[in-house]
């Protein structure tokens, strides 16, 4: 069975290798007999919207977040209804921040977002929200990453976790990204799915789940994964 995993604008969208997270997708998608297909999308009429299994809004620099703005204005509404769906997609960074209402760079341009959840961000120049970050969540754990941006995000919303090491989504707060339906936002690059394989496997069983295919995650081996976890957290002194 095919699974259509699609990545907008790879080139303008991609920072810190946020394409690894598509790698890994793939990597554990096959292990459950899954065909994934990868969809590197730079003209949005090229999206078949009922094809789509999972979803990446990489992040990108202030320059790239201006050219992408005006394309993904385009697929606003398309997009808002498969994420009421429930699509199953990640938002890393400049890519999260679109989905607010908007975005105001550090020298004042504001750029409108996509509206789709009601958030705002501001750039600052006080301090660039910089370095390895923990973000403990009641579903998946601890989660690892990298974070690296100007922008300051405020929402009442639900959050994807609490900041125990680094930045939440602003300077005042620990708590860290979005969660809504299937759709995770977060700042977290580093990529994210290799270092987290709870949040790679959550995606992938909103796939299997919906397509009603049988699955045993016992099967999957994460010892290297977990190793690697396990190391990186103690050497940054978090006791898990
Ligand atoms: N340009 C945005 C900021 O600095 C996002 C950067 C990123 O995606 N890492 O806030």
């Amino acid at each position: 069975m095919d699974y259509n995993i699609y990545h907008l604008f790879p080139q303008l969208l991609n920072l810190y290798g946020d394409k690894g997270n598509i790698t890994t997708l793939c990597y554990f998608a096959k292990q459950f007999g899954l065909n994934p297909v990868v969809h590197e999308v730079n003209d949005v009429a090229d999206i078949v919207w009922d094809d789509v299994d999972f979803m990446l809004l990489g992040g990108g620099s202030d320059r790239e977040q201006a050219i992408v703005t005006a394309k993904l204005s385009e697929i606003k509404e398309q997009l808002k209804a498969k994420i009421e769906a429930g699509l199953p997609l990640l938002a890393v960074c400049g890519g999260y921040q679109f989905l607010g209402n908007y975005y105001q760079d550090s020298q004042g341009n504001k750029l409108a977002g996509l509206g789709i959840l009601d958030f705002y961000t501001v750039g600052q120049t006080k301090e660039r929200l910089l370095g390895n970050c923990v973000i403990e969540t009641t579903d998946f754990g601890s989660l690892i990453g990298f974070v690296n941006h100007a922008g300051e995000t405020f929402h009442d919303l639900e959050p994807l976790g609490q900041a125990i090491v680094g930045y939440g989504n602003n300077l005042e707060s620990k708590a860290e990204g979005i969660r809504y339906k299937n759709l995770i936002g977060t700042y977290l690059h580093g990529p994210l799915l290799p270092r987290n394989p709870a949040l790679t496997l959550f995606f992938i069983e909103k796939f299997l789940q919906k397509n009603n295919v049988a699955y045993d995650f016992m099967k999957i081996d994460l010892t290297l994964e977990e190793e690697t976890r396990a190391s990186y957290l103690n050497k940054i002194g978090v006791n898990q």
